[in-house]
């Protein structure tokens, strides 16, 4: 493992130089949290280990309500905290494959948010480099450290300290519908896969023609507007006002379709009774308040079809492209 975890620490580069980082020699082997302290180039960069994590961002961002959410739901969704195996199930059926596939492999696990993938990652894997431009990855730390050694880094995967072509499989779930540019982060997530490695992604889906028009047509669309401006602070006590006052009524509106359609635009919630009848109610409500918060106050929400990122992944020179609709919007795999 010691090997695995120096292999993590030597696909960091600079970048801005793309030239090999220099560090303490003494931690090279032990993974997060490393001592504080600094991070050198050898061209006169330097960035900051805080709380035990390299950091290439400044802490505030766009991404900075998700840092929120990750600190406010720290274990909310964690399989290891929940007993279910929802997230497992997740990365299973995005992979197509049982996570023993990963066995021995580099993964490269891109908006890791507080750790219901990286928890599995960490522990199937054969070395494991985690990123989150927000500082989701303090709640990372505190959830999966102490387990498997892992690398963890707080960057922009659009401009990350990281090798290109140096990991078997990258895989980003539930994160690029929210950067500025999906096209530019697939285009990004790619440069770091191995050649005959693979890329796993998924992304919300442009159901019909008619949906964009469906999502207008609902009070969650203007209350976004105002909500993603507010200080992250202030908007989470709004939508946890919200699920208190919508959560009871959609769990009786959820099993009517006809009139949950109502429901949900006129209280604008997000409601898994649905989708997981065996979580205990009380997570389950807090998984409802959570995707609420997430859903009404995530700075970027884009779109696309299947055919979209298909097109998307066969420009970027990837084959054995697999692209479908899944119940996470789209789910796409491909081999570059
Ligand atoms: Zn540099």
């Amino acid at each position: 493992m010691e090997m695995a975890i120096s292999t993590g620490l030597r696909t960091l580069v600079c970048p801005v130089h793309q030239c090999e980082l220099q560090f303490d020699q003494s931690i090279i082997n032990i993974g997060v949290p490393f001592p504080d302290g600094g991070i050198n180039c050898p061209r006169g960069c330097t960035f900051r280990i805080e709380r035990g994590i390299p950091r290439f961002v400044p802490s505030d961002n766009y991404c900075s309500s998700f840092g929120l959410q990750w600190r406010k739901y720290q274990k909310t969704q964690l399989d290891s905290h929940t007993g279910a195996d929802i997230s497992r199930k997740r990365l299973e059926d995005s992979l197509d494959k049982p996570l023993s596939f990963l066995n021995g492999k580099r993964v490269l696990e891109a908006g890791c948010g507080a750790g219901r993938f990286t928890e599995h990652l960490a522990e199937n894997c054969g070395s494991l480099v985690s990123v989150d431009i927000s500082n989701a990855v303090d709640s990372n730390l505190t959830n999966c450290a102490g387990k498997k050694p892992y690398m963890l880094i707080q960057a922009d995967i659009n401009s990350a300290p990281l090798r290109p072509h140096s990991f078997d499989v990258v895989i980003c779930l539930g994160v690029i519908q929210h950067t500025p540019s999906p096209e530019l982060t697939i285009s990004n997530l790619a440069k770091y896969v191995k050649p005959g490695g693979d890329l796993v992604i998924d992304h919300y889906a442009n159901d019909s023609f008619f949906s964009p028009l469906g999502r207008v047509l609902s009070l969650g669309y203007p209350l976004r507007c105002v909500l993603k401006r507010l200080r992250p602070e202030v908007s989470l006590k709004i939508t946890t006002r919200l699920t208190a006052i919508a959560d009871p009524l959609r769990k009786r509106t959820y099993k009517i379709k006809w009139i949950d359609r109502i429901a949900v635009r006129l209280l604008p919630s997000t409601c898994y009774y649905g989708s997981y009848p065996g979580l205990d109610p009380e997570i389950l409500y807090e998984w409802n308040e959570l995707d609420t918060f997430d859903q009404l106050t995530d700075y970027y929400k884009h779109f696309r079809s299947a055919r979209d990122i298909r097109q998307c992944l066969s420009r970027l020179g990837f084959r054995e492209i697999y692209c479908e609709k899944s119940s996470q919007g789209v789910t796409a795999r491909a081999t570059m």
